[in-house]
């Protein structure tokens, strides 16, 4: 009885992955900003507000416009000029018209130049 000796040669051929595959570098996901409520609504002023024409005022605005950034943030502008009377506020962010809230005459004036 022959033993048939069958030796298999283990093909130790093992390739490893040469090319190990690099994940693709992912645009890092920014956390989103977590943007706080905006304030509350100014309260309208208490009677309209009107310019004496030629004069120099402090004001407040904020803007009313619902998706502005600046959503009913005051704003407190010096020296505004009333020309003939007639002042129209646009916010600086969304360009609409801005909700004029207090207008005070400044005292005194401003000197002319
Ligand atoms: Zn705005």
């Amino acid at each position: 009885m022959a033993e048939a000796g069958t030796e298999e040669a283990e093909s130790a051929n093992s390739t490893q992955g040469a090319e190990a595959e690099s994940d693709p570098i992912l645009d890092p996901v920014e956390p989103e900003p977590e943007t706080p409520p905006p304030p509350p609504a100014p309260e309208d002023p208490a009677q309209p507000i009107v310019f004496e024409p030629w004069k120099w005022y402090d004001a407040t605005v904020a803007c009313t416009t619902a998706t502005c950034p600046n959503l009913n943030v005051v704003l407190h502008l010096t020296e505004v000029y009333s020309n003939a009377g007639q002042v129209t506020f646009y916010c600086g962010v969304c360009s609409k018209r801005q909700k004029l809230l207090s207008a005070t005459l400044m005292d005194p004036q401003p000197p002319e130049e």
